[in-house]
């Protein structure tokens, strides 16, 4: 049972050794100086404190909504729902680093900001709250940032998905629609979409009038379309950090129209969430792309078609040295030079990786084609891990274990994910290989 306002000024009045009209006095001003965006409560609980009376058993019974928030409250709970939920931030402060993140929540009173710092975001992550989600806000204090009060959790502070007292609440609604990317349209704010990451492209840096910016551009796909997707400065440092096949759901994006159609757009109001609870199940990066690519027959491939579709049958094997040296930190191919191996962009390199490579030939009834494949494909073709791939050749030589592999593949029918291109040294078109399905 909560206590009502009376008993509370009783209570405040028998903790203090105030009269308890004088209290209600005092109870009553700061209502007036509130201009009745206090409740009874709330302006007691404000009198308790400025009395020295801790009534933090009854903390509960603060229960404000967000048109009565003032500056310098505390102790504060509140029942919202979010809005909208900014990307985090990484910083860095006196060589600490931190993370913050601003949401925007809603009562039927209003909205405000809500920033959570540090552990809170993680716990905020892991509790999978998101937009429309309800929360119970447990001991907040209220901090103006230009003039408008906005909400902190305390030391002690709690948020609380899906309270129970959240149905009474008449908390606004909000759109969570999720579109699925064929239904996108040109100018729409605010899209939320759950996609699988089918490519990165390299970030760029420009210098535009606000100062300097970064863009990076990627592709995503659900089951209904594959489009092209661009993020903006902190965006960037999110998007960079996933690999292709992540499962994500932008929120925040916008759309905009760009040469092969509409582009969702990933600016200051985006988030970016890995690994969303969804019901049903978005096809894999490989399957997406396999199914929305175009199948091609060998002799209709040319040096500018794309990412192509092949069905093909492996005749033989090319001879070669299964692997090359690549640069541990990125992947950069390196040098041999007389004093050792040095990467373009690294520098010298101590113990170098290794990067599995393999040329087989291909035909398909139209034509005949050299398919090469780099890293995982080739691992893949070849039938042992890189780690394996290494021993291997400690104690057998590349002609050796290319005569294996091709006893194995000779005959076999691949379906490639590939781009054709013009073999620098032979000039002759050869695919190389994104996926090899066996
Ligand atoms: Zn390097």
């Amino acid at each position: 049972m909560e206590e009502s306002a009376t008993q509370l000024v009783q209570r405040i009045a028998g903790e203090s050794g105030k009269g308890s009209e004088e209290v209600q006095r005092l109870v009553d001003e700061k209502k007036e100086r509130f201009a009745g965006l206090l409740t009874d409560s709330g302006a007691a609980l404000m009198v308790a404190k400025e009395l020295g009376v801790d009534l933090q058993l009854e903390r509960r019974l603060q229960r404000l909504s967000i048109a009565e928030l003032q500056d310098g409250m505390q102790n504060i709970d509140l029942v919202v729902r979010v809005m909208h939920v900014f990307s985090p931030k990484s910083f860095e402060k006196n060589g600490k680093k931190g993370v913050l993140c601003s949401l925007i929540v809603g009562d039927k009173t209003g909205e405000t900001r809500l920033t959570l710092w540090h552990n809170d975001v993680k716990k905020m992550q892991e509790q999978g709250i998101e937009k429309g989600s309800a929360l119970m806000i447990q001991n907040g204090y209220v901090k103006s940032f230009n003039g408008k009060p906005q909400l902190n959790l305390g030391y002690s502070g709690k948020i609380i998905p899906n309270p129970p007292e959240a149905a009474a609440a008449g908390l606004p609604s909000v759109d969570n629609q999720v579109f699925k990317l064929a239904d996108l349209t040109e100018g729409l704010n605010d899209v939320v979409a759950v996609v699988r990451v089918l490519r990165l492209f390299p970030m760029t840096e420009f210098s535009g009038e606000h100062g300097k910016g970064k863009v990076m551009n990627f592709l995503v796909g659900d089951e209904t379309a594959i489009i092209r997707a661009t993020a903006w400065n902190d965006l960037v440092d999110v998007v960079g950090r996933l690999v292709e096949n992540d499962l994500v759901k932008l929120e925040g994006a916008y759309t905009k129209q760009g040469l092969q159609g509409v582009e969702l757009h990933l600016g200051w109001r985006a988030r970016v969430l890995q690994n969303p609870k969804i019901s049903g199940e978005i096809p894999s990066a490989m399957q997406l792309l396999h199914q929305k690519t175009e199948s091609k027959k060998i002799s209709e491939l040319g040096a500018e078609s794309g990412l192509v579709a092949v069905s093909a049958r492996i005749v033989s094997v090319n001879s070669g040295q299964l692997r090359y040296n690549i640069c541990p930190k990125c992947g950069a191919k390196v040098q041999r030079m007389e004093s050792g191996m040095a990467c373009d962009n690294c520098g010298e390199v101590k113990e170098p990786d290794i990067r599995a490579v393999l040329s087989v030939v291909a035909e398909d009834g139209s034509g005949r084609i050299n398919i090469v494949a780099y890293g995982a494909p080739a691992e893949q073709l070849i039938g042992m891990r890189k780690e394996e791939l290494q021993a291997g050749l400690a104690k057998k030589q590349p002609e050796e274990i290319i005569k294996e592999i091709e006893q194995k593949l000779a005959g076999k029918q691949i379906a490639v994910l590939g781009s054709p291109r013009q073999n620098p040294y032979s000039n002759e078109l050869e695919l190389i290989a994104r996926s090899i399905e066996i």
